[in-house]
């Protein structure tokens, strides 16, 4: 066929699929507002319970009995999973709505790794595990500094909790000309090959994880993912079932330009 032919062809018809999204778009932006004002609603009630909480644990009506010490120290441990949980959800609302504004400034991620890690000391100290890092104290990254500790917090959460006691979990932080890297790696439970797709959708919890834990929200990769991307970077991971699992997020150098 010459090329001037080529050019005069016409379409003749095509085949398209069409769907209407409209109900659907509306019934999630509903569930985003909806989670968005009952998170509102409840933390000014659970601040006072945890104020009431703190007053009685100092003493300052009076001293507790070994006992009744137990019960509030129990009562507190469950309101501040309950504030975290609330937190989590109003994220969650807040990015599936596009409201997280970006605060970009120079960060050094030693001091991030650092923090995450001085956060967990008690938590890994109680569960038998080493949490050791890896990082050059230069490394630094113009990013959003409150998002990436969220990040590197959830993982390390996670870590700690998918991690059998006794086990070893690394933070790692390295850098090139374009990207920083950030690895979070531990050694345990893993993920099945079959889960690895679904992790970091919204409310996923993998059956081996549900066995040793039975209170997670399935919305912490999730919200990982999201702030990931919003810093203009990857999130992905590695793991074998019963071996361990690294958790690897990429940042540029040059960060995303302001929404
Ligand atoms: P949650 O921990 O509340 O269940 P996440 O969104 O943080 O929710 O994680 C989703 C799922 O991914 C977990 O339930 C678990 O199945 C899996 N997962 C996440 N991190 C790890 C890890 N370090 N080791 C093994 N499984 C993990």
């Amino acid at each position: 066929m010459h090329k001037e032919e080529e050019e005069e062809e016409e379409v003749l018809y095509w085949v398209g699929i069409l769907a209407d999204v409209t109900s659907r778009k509306t019934s999630e932006t509903a569930k985003t507002e909806f989670i968005s004002l009952a998170s509102h609603q409840l933390r000014t009630p659970l601040s006072v319970l945890r104020l009431v909480i703190e007053t009685l644990l100092k003493g300052i009506k009076g001293p507790l009995t070994a006992d009744q010490k137990n019960l509030v120290v129990g009562a507190g441990e469950y309101a501040k999973r309950m504030a975290e949980t609330i937190n989590t959800l109003l994220s969650v609302s807040l990015s599936d709505e596009g409201k997280i504004a970006l605060s970009l400034t120079d960060v050094s991620i030693a001091d991030i790794l650092k923090t995450v890690q001085s956060d967990s000391k008690e938590e890994c100290e109680e569960k038998k595990l080493a949490c050791t890092m890896q990082c050059q104290k230069q490394l630094m990254v113009k990013t959003d500094g409150k998002l990436l500790t969220e990040i590197v917090s959830n993982l390390v959460t996670n870590a700690i909790r998918y991690t059998p006691a006794g086990g070893t979990i690394t933070l790692r932080a390295s850098a090139n000309a374009k990207a920083v890297t950030i690895e979070i790696e531990d050694n345990g439970i893993g993920i099945a090959r079959v889960d690895k797709d679904k992790i970091f959708s919204k409310f996923f919890r993998a059956e081996n994880a549900m066995k040793i834990c039975s209170d997670g929200t399935g919305l912490g990769l999730y919200l990982v993912h999201s702030f990931v991307i919003l810093l203009g970077g990857t999130v992905s991971v590695e793991s074998e079932e019963g071996i361990g699992s690294t958790f690897t997020v990429i940042l540029p150098i040059t960060p995303p330009q302001p929404r």
